[in-house]
């Protein structure tokens, strides 16, 4: 059966707090959405504004296969701003729940579905697809509800929606809600929010109760908790509900499963939502392996400790050291990083790690990197080089930093200011690279080692370009040229990585 996928991440979840999104940024998002068969994009809300009327035209002039839709409430001037940006559908929302009809309308149920009679009959006149969302739906009478969909369908209204707004369903609760509507003879989106962490599995079961469409979000973003991650729903019915012996599919979507990751990449850096690291299909370590046991089972069989394979969604596989890694997923971080190693320098370098792992150090791939290269004798020049570093720091003073870089032949010479004396070395220090490579700060670790104010400083960062993550560290008395000599330590594992795997740029 084929699931059609409803995508609303530019209005949904444009409400997560904090995000709002330029014209371009939607545009970007709204063709990468087409691009990997989304059915119908929520383009915005064309009441909200001029700015957000500009990018619904934007995204309706592009010709896109995907249908593109606009929110509204039940006024003719919502229906009018959305024709006036030339959409295929609209997603007419009412709210339907006793609570939002005394506290926020002050309406009746009566007053309510005449209204959304009216505007579903208005917006076919003007030859509009008519999606009828309920709000607040799973607190709403079940009788009334029924009604309010049987007259809008009556009038013209091409698909309904009955919306967990608050997120309360649970599994068997969504299956039996959605069952309710399947004598309506028009297809039935499930929408679920995630406030008890159950979009995906309540969106799940709404489908298996016959809802045949279904709204989301790319990573789930959205007001509060947020919807249901749309990448985690398609590979959910890809996946759990095929038989296991033929493969065969239960459910179908039109979604490009490989294009999932990149996918999920685009929106978070567009809207700035960072994705834990846990988070299930798309998050950093979805398909990270650490102990030993489960690196080596992986590198065997994948299957062993992963339900799917990364490719599948356009993702990749990443074995992290540890103290607990294994020789093969050592191997394989080691050909991750472009060295070449042989069984036996393999276990000479995993007998080293141990040993540092024993001491109660963390291994960062500059550590292991520089065990490899004792063992391999490599000697890997460093591409950027400290030369000089001033700061000026004080109670009554902005935090000034100059740094002299040398870079192969030439002299780079930057300065910034920054919030502290570290904040201002690394922003000049990243001024002074940014022509060379494009890093992004994703963790920044200080200890001191043995607790006196005269204690060694040990810095670890873990730094990103592209799809590359490195740590790297450094230990000295001094904590701005610790984080400095860090920070470089990344950036010249960065380029040399990039250098080694040229594919990667
Ligand atoms: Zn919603």
């Amino acid at each position: 059966m084929k699931i059609e996928v409803f995508d609303t991440t530019l209005r949904d979840g444009e409400q997560t707090p904090g995000v709002s999104l330029t014209k371009n940024k939607k545009l970007r998002i709204a063709s990468k959405l087409d691009e990997i068969g989304v059915n119908s994009i929520e383009a915005g809300s064309a009441i909200t504004s001029s700015g957000e009327r500009e990018s619904i035209k934007a995204i309706t002039s592009q010709g896109f296969k995907s249908e593109i839709v606009s929110f509204a409430r039940t006024l003719k001037q919502d229906v009018d701003y959305c024709l006036e940006c030339d959409v295929d559908a609209v997603n007419i929302v009412v709210p339907t729940s006793d609570l939002h009809l005394k506290y926020k309308l002050k309406k009746t149920q009566e007053d309510i579905l005449n209204q959304a009679v009216e505007i579903v009959s208005y917006s076919k006149d003007h030859g509009l697809n008519v999606e009828l969302s309920a709000e607040d739906s799973t607190r709403t009478d079940i009788n009334f509800l029924k009604k309010l969909f049987k007259s809008t369908i009556e009038v013209g209204a091409d698909r309904i929606c009955p919306c967990d707004t608050v997120g309360i369903l649970n599994p068997l609760k969504a299956f039996r809600f959605y069952k309710e509507f399947n004598d309506l003879n028009v297809p039935v989106s499930a929408h679920c929010h995630n406030d008890f962490g159950l979009a995906v599995a309540n969106t799940l079961s709404a489908i298996e109760g016959g809802a045949s469409r279904f709204h989301g979000t790319i990573n789930g973003i959205g007001e509060r908790a947020g919807n249901a991650a749309i990448e985690e729903v398609v590979l959910g019915l890809d996946t759990l509900y095929a038989n296991n012996k033929t493969n065969e599919k239960k459910y179908t979507t039109d979604i490009k499963i490989n294009q999932i990751y990149n996918t999920s990449k685009l929106v978070s850096r567009l809207t700035d939502v960072y994705l834990q690291p846990n988070k299930a299909i798309v998050g950093d370590n979805a398909f990270a392996h650490e102990s030993g046991i489960h690196a080596d089972g992986v590198s065997k069989n994948s299957a062993t400790y992963e339900p799917i394979t990364p490719e599948l969604v356009g993702h990749r596989r990443r074995f992290i050291i540890g103290k607990h890694v294994g020789r093969r997923g050592l191997k394989e971080r080691l050909n991750e990083l472009g060295l070449e190693s042989d069984d036996k320098q393999v276990c000479e370098i995993f007998d080293k790690i141990k040993d540092l792992g024993d001491k109660g150090k963390t291994v960062t791939d500059t550590d292991l990197e520089a065990i490899a290269e004792q063992v391999l004798e490599i000697d890997n020049e460093n591409k950027i080089k400290l030369d000089e570093i001033t700061i000026v720091s004080g109670n009554k003073i902005r935090p000034t930093a100059s740094i002299k870089l040398n870079v192969e032949d030439s002299e780079i010479i930057e300065a910034d200011v920054g919030i502290g004396p570290v904040d201002a070395a690394i922003n000049a220090l990243n001024k002074g690279i940014n022509d060379i490579i494009d890093i992004e700060l994703l963790e920044f670790h200080v200890d001191a080692i043995t607790g006196g104010t005269d204690a060694l400083i040990d810095v670890i960062v873990r730094l990103k370009q592209g799809d590359q993550i490195v740590s790297a560290r450094s230990t000295e008395p001094d904590i701005i040229n610790a984080s400095v000599e860090a920070y470089l330590n990344g950036v010249n594992r960065l380029i040399e990585i990039r250098k080694k795997n040229p594919q990667l740029n």
